[in-house]
C-alpha cells in the first residue's frame, strides 16, 4: 500500500485506485486541500454517467443535474458551473458591473485582490479598493461604509460591488455582520458578492446554515476543487438573469465546454461525499489538535483556528519558519510555511508525524540559543513564495 507522499506515482493503477486501495498521495501533504485527490466514488462517478452531452447546447444532463442540485441545496434560482474559483470570481464580477468608471470595496487580504491575476481591473475595468479589517479578523460593516463611494462627484470610481470571502484565511466571518453589510449594500443599491471556496467550511464549523448565509448575497461562487476534493470546477450562483450574463461572459473566456460531464459528476459526489457526508468535521477537529499541540509548545496563532487552517506564529516559539520544508520533508511530509491546511485526506499517522515535527522545530529554536537565523533580505511582496501554493 502506498502510504507516504514521497513514493512516486509510477506503480499506481487505476483499478487500484477505484477500488479505494491506495491511500491518497495527498495523506501526508499539509500544503493545501488543494492537493486532495478524486477517491474511489469520484472516479466511480465518471463512468456511471449514461449519456454524455454537450453542455454548450444545455444538453449535458450531468452538469444540468448538478446545476439544479447546487440550487436546492442553496436556495438560489440559478446556477452555472464553472472551470476555478477565479473565473467564477471573475465571470461574477464582470456580470454585476456595467458601465465605468467603478469601484468594488473588499478585504485586502482577499482572494479577488491578490491572487487573481489583476482579472478585475482588466476584465472590468474596476477600481479594487482593498480594505485591512482592523480587528484582524473580518471586515466590519463600519469599515465598509468607511470605505464605500458612494457619490456621484466626478473625481471618484463609485462603488457598485462589494466582495466578501468566507471563510478567510480560515476564519468564520461572523452572520451578524454579514447581514448588517447586506442591508447596507440593499439600502445604497451596491451588489454583494461572496467568494465561498470554502463557504462549506463554514457551514461544517456551525457557522451558519448554508441557504441562510447565502440569501445575503446576490451571488455566490463555490469551490469543489478544496476542502471538497473534487478534481476541478466551481460553480456560481444568483438570480436568473444574472446567471444569463454569467453563462455569456463564462463563453467568453474560454470557460463553455462540451462533455463537461466528466468534471460535473464528481463534483456532485465531493459534494455529497464529503460536505453532506459530513467529512469536513474530521478536518477541523485535527486542526483544533495541532492548534493545542502548538501551544503546549509555547506557540501562537497568527489568526484564529476556525476550520481547517492552522496559521502558526514561528516566532512566538523560537522557531524560524524557513527550517519548516527541511523538517517537514525529513519525516515525509508536505508543508512548506507557517499555514497548515486539514483536509479529509490526511491520515492520523501524519498529524503524529505533524505533531514531532512541531517539536523539532521548536527544539531547534532551542538549539540556537532562542536566536533566529540572519534576518531574510527584504524582498518584493510574494516573491518568497513564488513557487508555493497559494490556493
Ligand atoms: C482557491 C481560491 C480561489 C480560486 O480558486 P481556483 O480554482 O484556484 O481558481 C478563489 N477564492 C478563494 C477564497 C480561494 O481560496
Amino acid at each position: 500500500m502506498a502510504s507516504n507522499s514521497s513514493e512516486t506515482q509510477k506503480d499506481v493503477k487505476f483499478e487500484d485506485i477505484a477500488q479505494g486501495k491506495i491511500q491518497s498521495p495527498a495523506a501526508y501533504d499539509f500544503r493545501s486541500d488543494t492537493v486532495t485527490t478524486p477517491t474511489p466514488s469520484m472516479l466511480q462517478s465518471i463512468l456511471n454517467i449514461s449519456v454524455h452531452g454537450d453542455d454548450v447546447f444545455s444538453e449535458d444532463t450531468t452538469t444540468n443535474n448538478l446545476e439544479s442540485f447546487i440550487m436546492s441545496l442553496t436556495g438560489k434560482p440559478a446556477a452555472c458551473f464553472v472551470m476555478s474559483g477565479t473565473m467564477g470570481n471573475q465571470v461574477s464580477i464582470r456580470s454585476h458591473l456595467t458601465q465605468p468608471p467603478h469601484s468594488i470595496v473588499m478585504d485586502s487580504r482577499c482572494h479577488i485582490f491578490n491572487y487573481e491575476a489583476g482579472g478585475a481591473a482588466i476584465l472590468s475595468q474596476a477600481q479594487m479598493i482593498p480594505v485591512k479589517p482592523a480587528n484582524g479578523e473580518h471586515l466590519t460593516l463600519e469599515e465598509v461604509q468607511d470605505n464605500v463611494i458612494d457619490s456621484d462627484d466626478i473625481h471618484y470610481a463609485p462603488t457598485r460591488l462589494i466582495c466578501l470571502e468566507n471563510t478567510i484565511n480560515g476564519i468564520i466571518m461572523p452572520l451578524e455582520e454579514i447581514k448588517k453589510i447586506s442591508a447596507f449594500a440593499k439600502e445604497k443599491g451596491i451588489k454583494l458578492h461572496l467568494d465561498g471556496a470554502r463557504l462549506w467550511n463554514v457551514v461544517a464549523a456551525g457557522g451558519g446554515d448554508l441557504k441562510e448565509i447565502i440569501s445575503y448575497f446576490d451571488s455566490v461562487s463555490l469551490c469543489f476543487s478544496k476542502g471538497l476534493g473534487a478534481p476541478m470546477g466551481s460553480i456560481v450562483i444568483g438570480e436568473k438573469d444574472f446567471i444569463g450574463r454569467v453563462r455569456h461572459f463564462r463563453k467568453m473566456v474560454g470557460g463553455a465546454t462540451r462533455q463537461i460531464g466528466i468534471a460535473t459528476a464528481p463534483a456532485r459526489t465531493a459534494v455529497e461525499e464529503v460536505f453532506l457526508g459530513g467529512r469536513l468535521t474530521r478536518t477541523h477537529e485535527l486542526a483544533k489538535r495541532l492548534e493545542s499541540s502548538w501551544a503546549k509548545l509555547g506557540g501562537k496563532l497568527k489568526f484564529p483556528c476556525h476550520t481547517n487552517m492552522v496559521w502558526l506564529d514561528p516566532a512566538s516559539a523560537g522557531v524560524d519558519e524557513s527550517d519548516i520544508p527541511t523538517e517537514a520533508k525529513k519525516a515525509g511530509l508536505k508543508w512548506d510555511y507557517e499555514r497548515i491546511v486539514v483536509h479529509h485526506q490526511i491520515c492520523d499517522d501524519a498529524i503524529e508525524k505533524l505533531e514531532g515535527v512541531l517539536e523539532k522545530l521548536v527544539e531547534n529554536g532551542k538549539a540556537r540559543g532562542g536566536a533566529q537565523s540572519p534576518e531574510m533580505p527584504r524582498m518584493a511582496r510574494y516573491s518568497r513564495r513564488v513557487d508555493q501554493d497559494l490556493a
